[in-house]
Formats: C-alpha cells, sequence, structure tokens
C-alpha cells in the first residue's frame, strides 16, 4: 500500500483517480489546487504524486519545478491533454518521470502508478536484498535515495538512480539497452529511442567517466 496525492482541480477526474486507487489497496489525498498539492508534496510522507498541469494559482509545471528544487525526489506522474506534446517534453525536462495523456483509462494509469512505485519503493527488510548497493567506488543507498561517488554525494535525478541501481545490481555485466529501456522507462518508450544513451551520458558524468563501458552491438557494463 502506497498513500498517493492526486492534485487535479477538476473534482470528476481526482474522485475518478483517488477511487481506483483505493480501490488497489492504496491511501489517496486529492488537492485540488497547486499551493495546497505542493505543501502535501513536501509533507514527507507521501509516495508517488498524480499531478494535472492546468491548476488555480500555481500550475503542474511550477509545482513540479518547486518540488525538484526543495530536494524532493518523491516519483511524479504528470496528466497533461493527448494533443499536448510541449506540454509533455517540458514536464519530463522539469523533472516528471512519467506522463498520462488525458483522456485516459484507469488501467492505463494504474500501470503507471505500479511501474513507479516499484522503482522507486526500497526492498522490504528481511527479504535478503541490501539496502545499499556498492561497486566501482559508487554507493547507492537505496532507502535515502542517496548517491556517493568515491564518497562524496552525487545528485542524481530519480531516473538516474533508477539506471544507476540497474547498473550496479548487475555490476559486471553486459546490459542490453533493451533491458535498461524496460527496467528504467517501462514499456512506454519507442525501443528506437536514444533516451538509454542519453542517460548513461547523465550517469558517467556524475559517476565517472570510466563507471560504464560501451560495449559495442550489445549494450553497456557497469565496472566494478
Ligand atoms: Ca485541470
Amino acid at each position: 500500500m502506497a498513500h498517493i496525492l492526486i492534485v487535479e482541480d477538476e473534482e470528476r477526474i481526482a474522485s475518478f483517480v483517488s477511487k481506483g486507487l483505493r480501490a488497489e489497496g492504496h491511501r489517496t489525498t486529492v488537492a485540488s489546487d497547486g499551493a495546497t498539492g505542493l505543501d502535501r508534496a513536501l509533507a514527507g510522507d507521501v509516495d508517488l504524486v498524480v499531478l494535472d498541469i492546468g491548476l488555480p494559482g500555481i500550475d503542474g509545471f511550477e509545482l513540479l519545478d518547486q518540488l525538484r528544487s526543495q530536494g524532493s525526489r518523491v516519483p511524479v506522474i504528470v496528466l497533461t491533454a493527448r494533443d499536448s506534446v510541449t506540454d509533455t517534453v517540458t514536464a519530463l525536462e522539469g523533472g516528471a518521470d512519467d506522463y498520462m495523456p488525458k483522456p485516459f483509462r484507469f488501467a492505463e494509469l494504474s500501470a503507471r502508478v505500479r511501474l513507479r512505485l516499484r522503482q522507486a519503493s526500497p526492498p522490504s527488510p528481511g527479504n535478503g536484498s541490501p539496502d545499499v548497493l556498492v561497486a566501482g567506488g559508487v554507493e547507492l543507498d537505496l532507502r535515502t535515495r542517496r548517491a556517493t561517488v568515491a564518497g562524496r554525494e552525487a545528485e542524481l535525478s530519480a531516473r538516474e538512480f533508477a539506471l544507476a541501481e540497474i547498473f550496479l545490481r548487475h555490476a559486471g555485466q553486459v546490459l542490453s539497452r533493451e533491458q535498461l529501456l524496460d527496467h528504467v522507462w517501462g514499456l512506454d518508450f519507442d525501443p528506437g529511442s536514444n533516451v538509454v544513451d542519453v542517460y548513461v551520458g547523465y550517469l558517467r558524468r556524475k559517476l565517472g567517466t570510466r563507471s560504464i563501458t560501451t560495449v559495442r552491438g550489445m549494450g553497456y557494463r557497469f565496472e566494478r
């Protein structure tokens, strides 16, 4: 069960999303304007935010911007108008983890919520999964979502952290672009997209240029 914050001013949509998520066993809170939404999101007990863009007061973009600039890495799924490609790009660049074009079926949103929660949730204690992954001088704390390189903190976005996590879990092994795309972005990305290569570039800059080796025709390997 997760606590999901829904920031949406259209009551019909807010209640549709809230009811659906509660039926799946989650706890939900609805905020109908941006300022309230930001306060709730920053309160720290929220596991995921479903965020509308068109909101009274501060809009979804500004909310997201303030949330990220205040250090919150809570996963955010943005609701956008279907024809609004610019909005989507802006949202993803602004730190959203995913987007959902309106109108949508609940099952579509639910699948994205599950994926983002799975990526964000630390492994539960006692199942043998470590809380801290260490390889090649990089340390990832899965509980605090902190990354350190040679003892110094590295600022990773939610997406970069997810990518670093799969690399460290499989340190020394070659991972294909498709594997990385599936794990980090889900199925909603075109396999022809170069998003993996772009993010590997970001990670190299933050974790050290020799941390990730390109294996021609196969993918990438994180060096131990
Ligand atoms: Ca709206």
